[in-house]
């Protein structure tokens, strides 16, 4: 925000750092509620608020600016390359069991080293990412290293400050180091990839290799759009483990304010374990974060010296790994699938086979370059693997088992539900059949308007929106809340009762929040976080359709791709005249969020600033008369209940004078402001 700066000349080098202080100690508790606990008792925008006023000062007062600053989390130069340093003691990797026999086997070697005392394992869950050590001298972050070959790593401290759930400093002054595992949250991957599809970049495999990929990234700015996170398990004090049992030390992470896993158990027997890894090897899909397992450590330090370590791995620790997620089958055929937007992307037909669970018999291609640069055939033999998303996805090409019979695939140039020409745009990499009235487009935004993260309406599945369409009972998504009873029991396997159930639906979905409905139609580029970004702007469907491009890039988090895609969605006539059917059927349009929350103190009341504040920007002020509840103008009338009067005011001074308005200096704002608060 330029000229930001100069609405706090008035603090003395004192004042801004004492102020500076102040808002760094905020900042950084809110950080920890938000990126540790992931508990937040302030709302997104308040933060931004704090980080923009910390910012505008620190720009005044540069002299006051230091590393560990939470503005200074993304460092502004490029990196030339990454020095290595290493590892004191080194970083083994550990022995992997794959079954409870193997387990037990490991647990009688132990059991007879320690000649027969007692042995407690903690027990944790494997992060499918990158390990890392992470130093603090005097309480200040002052570097990370990656593992390397266990003895040696690169330095990449940048990039590894960027992650906001790592404090950049701590209460303990003496050397500390802390090891641990950055990973890549699986909707930050999933967010990724699809991104880079767009762009037409290869395409990360999993996870991990995401995040191997991202810390080493020369340019921290890059680092800092990916969204790493990082728990921690070690801890070493000047150079030893300060706590007499590893249970100790992690509860001393966690005091010491560092992120770790919560999920983490003490056992005393390994059948304690093993229930444990029974639970956890079907519930590991639930998890945010990818794991291959659990690592098991002997509790005891004294224990853990005695048992000390083979050439490559501690005999005191173990990772008991959980069966594959991956799995060997033949690709039958690769079909089409035509998306919402018109992407045509290519799907493989597998020979059915058992994966993690379930029997899988498609995975997703992504795009034709995709198809290439793995060279995939129709016939091949591949080794697929389940991420985080639904479709498993095609990880490798089993060349050895080739026999000459494979054809390779050829992007057809026509669409295979409506037969129009496709179209690559530019820069793509994905087709795109550009006829808007394809019956696959409507088939998908259906599908997608009466998804779980969109409107929630359920019994309505393909099958039944293909006799929809087929029937002419639909012709778009609004054309829902008009079906009949009879229209609906007269098809296929349904009746009267299901018929029913699927009206009780769709009226319900009338209710939904509003941010469901942002989300359900289908506007390029708004997933589902963006459209709760945006019910946190708008307080109704209309008032994000009036928007204009500059008021939505003005939005955190909104860029300028989503902002036009927005605009330009709702410009279209064809998707008004769906918004005001959705309307006339009575769809709610209005944000509930307000409405929960009770209308704010200041509900009702105007306020027109004039003149410059000292305290803080007219933005600023403006925001909190908003937080409130109360409306700003730029403009004084009858209207208006205060008038908030800076230094050198205009004329709008003049005419609230004249009108009689109530007028404020700031102070009394700043009075008023705190008054409020405290009741609230
Ligand atoms: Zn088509």
């Amino acid at each position: 925000m330029p000229g930001q700066g100069s609405e706090n000349k008035k603090l003395t080098l004192e004042e801004a750092k004492k102020e500076i202080e102040r808002l760094r100690e905020l900042i950084r508790y809110h950080e920890y509620k938000y990126y540790v606990e992931a508990q937040p008792e302030i709302s997104d925008y308040e933060f931004d608020m704090l980080m923009k006023r910390l910012e505008a000062l620190e720009a005044q007062f540069p002299q006051l600016i230091t590393p560990d600053s939470p503005t200074q989390r993304v460092g502004e130069q490029p990196l030339e390359g990454f020095p290595t340093a290493e590892h004191h003691p080194p970083m083994l990797s550990l022995e992997n069991v794959y079954s409870y026999d193997e387990f037990l086997e490991y647990h009688r070697r132990v059991q007879r080293m320690l000649g027969e005392e007692e042995v407690e394992y903690v027990v944790e869950m494997k992060i499918d990412g990158v390990s890392i050590a992470v130093q603090y001298e005097n309480g200040i972050y002052t570097r990370a290293i990656t593992r390397g070959d266990g003895f040696k790593g690169d330095v990449i401290t940048e990039n590894i400050k960027t992650i906001r759930s790592l404090p950049l400093r701590i209460k303990e002054r003496r050397f500390v180091e802390v090891r641990g595992e950055v990973f890549m949250p699986k909707d930050a991957f999933e967010e990724l990839n699809r991104q880079r599809a767009e762009r037409g970049e290869s395409l990360f495999a999993n996870p991990r290799n995401a995040t191997a990929g991202t810390i080493r990234l020369l340019d921290p700015k890059e680092v800092a759009k990916r969204r790493l996170d990082i728990f921690f398990y070690y801890i070493f004090v000047d150079g030893d483990y300060p706590r007499p049992t590893h249970w100790e030390n992690l509860q001393l992470i966690k005091e010491l304010g560092l992120k770790r896993n919560e999920l983490v158990w003490l056992c005393k027997s390994p059948e304690e374990v093993l229930r444990v890894w029974e639970e956890w090897k079907d519930r590991r899909e639930d998890l945010p974060y990818d794991v291959d397992g659990l690592v098991v450590k002997v509790n005891s330090i004294d224990q853990q010296r005695r048992l000390g370590e083979t050439a490559k791995f501690p005999r005191w620790a173990i990772a008991f790994k959980f069966p594959a997620k991956q799995a060997v089958t033949q690709i039958i055929n690769i079909e089409l699938n035509v998306g919402r937007t018109g992407a045509v992307t290519p799907v493989a037909i597998l020979r059915p086979v058992q994966l993690a669970g379930t029997t899988v018999s498609r995975a997703s291609l992504y795009n034709e370059d995709e198809i290439r640069r793995k060279d995939i055939r129709i016939g091949d033999w591949v080794v697929i693997e389940k991420g985080g998303d639904i479709i498993p996805k095609v990880v490798s090409v089993i060349k050895s088992k080739r026999t000459g019979e494979e054809k390779p695939f050829v992007m057809p140039r026509k669409c295979p539900v409506c037969g129009a020409e496709l179209y690559r745009p530019p820069g793509e990499v994905i087709w795109r059949c550009p006829n808007a009235a394809c019956p696959a487009k409507l088939k998908e935004s259906i599908l997608h308007f009466v998804s779980r993260n969109a409107m929630n309406i359920e019994h309505i599945g393909e099958a039944l929106v293909d006799q929809l369409l087929r029937k002419g009972l639909i012709k778009d998504p609004a054309d829902l809340y008009y079906l009949k009873q009879e229209e609906l029991a007269a098809l296929e396997r349904m009746g009267e009762k299901s018929a029913r159930n699927v009206l009780d639906e769709i009226e319900k979905s009338k209710d939904n929040e509003l941010w469901r409905l942002i989300h359900a139609l289908g506007i390029r580029y708004v997933g589902e976080k963006t459209a709760k970004i945006l019910e946190e702007h708008f307080s109704s469907l209309d008032e994000l359709m009036e928007s204009s491009y500059e008021e939505l890039v003005r939005i955190p988090d909104i860029g300028p791709k989503v902002a036009d895609s927005i605009v330009h969605f709702f410009r279209d006539p064809h998707n008004r005249e769906i918004i005001e059917k959705l309307r006339r059927a009575g769809v709610n349009f209005k944000s509930r969020k307000k409405k929960e929350e009770g209308p704010g103190p200041l509900e009702g009341k105007t306020f027109v600033f004039t003149g410059e504040l000292e305290s803080s920007t007219r933005a600023e002020a403006s925001a909190i008369v908003e937080a409130l509840g109360g409306k700003v103008s730029s403009s004084v009338s009858r209207k208006t209940d205060f008038v908030v009067v800076g230094k050198n005011p205009g004329s709008k001074y003049q005419k609230a004078l004249k009108l009689g308005v109530k007028i404020l200096n700031e102070e009394e704002f700043l009075e008023l402001v705190e008054k409020i608060k405290k009741q609230a």
